[in-house]
């Protein structure tokens, strides 16, 4: 079956290959939402991203932060929207990964934003409790590296007044989201 994006891949399209490496290129496509858009495709056929192998999604991931970052360098932005439309419900039209990295300006009117709305008690029961289960039973399975776990756990440099003998509590039990949040500046 005719894949759009292995199509790219195999350059038989018009995209402008940006980037090319073993197992990923960075392009601009012909249809774009706005000028400036660029696409991080893997050059394996996966369709959703739940396939792609974690390494190979890790690569992506940076290489589309690098792209971020050169878009806020080179084209006077102000923001960027990296996007991943996975499945169909997702808007997803070509049966192959790729993360969207989309320049914005402030009032660009680009049909991006969604309004958010209070969460009912029984979404939230039903939605929080759910994931948060099936997070933890995944994290327990995948424990993080030690890189990780002396990320989560440099003392704070501040806090001098502190003797050294903290007390050693044992950590909350969060869920693997909570503890990303902390690793946000
Ligand atoms: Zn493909």
């Amino acid at each position: 079956m005719k894949c759009d994006y292995c199509e790219i891949v195999e350059q038989k399209t018009n995209a402008s290959i940006l980037y090319e490496d073993s197992d990923t290129l960075i392009v601009v496509k012909d249809m774009v939402l706005t000028p400036g858009q660029i696409t991080v495709i893997p050059k394996q056929h996966f369709t959703i991203v739940e396939m792609i192998p974690p390494k190979l999604l890790q690569k992506c991931s940076l290489l589309a932060n690098k792209v971020s970052i050169a878009s806020f360098d080179t084209l006077g932005i102000q923001g960027t929207n990296i996007i991943i439309q996975n499945g169909l419900a997702g808007g997803q039209k070509v049966p192959h990964v790729a993360l969207e990295i989309i320049p914005r300006k402030e009032n660009d009117t680009l049909p991006l934003q969604w309004q958010p709305k209070p969460l009912s008690e029984v979404d939230l029961e039903t939605t929080f409790t759910a994931l948060q289960d099936e997070l933890k039973r995944e994290h327990k399975q995948q424990p993080a590296t030690p890189e990780e776990n002396s990320q989560l756990q440099q003392p704070s440099s501040e806090s001098t007044s502190q003797p050294s003998s903290k007390p050693k509590e044992s950590p909350a039990p969060d869920s693997y989201l909570l503890k990303s949040l902390k690793r946000l500046p």
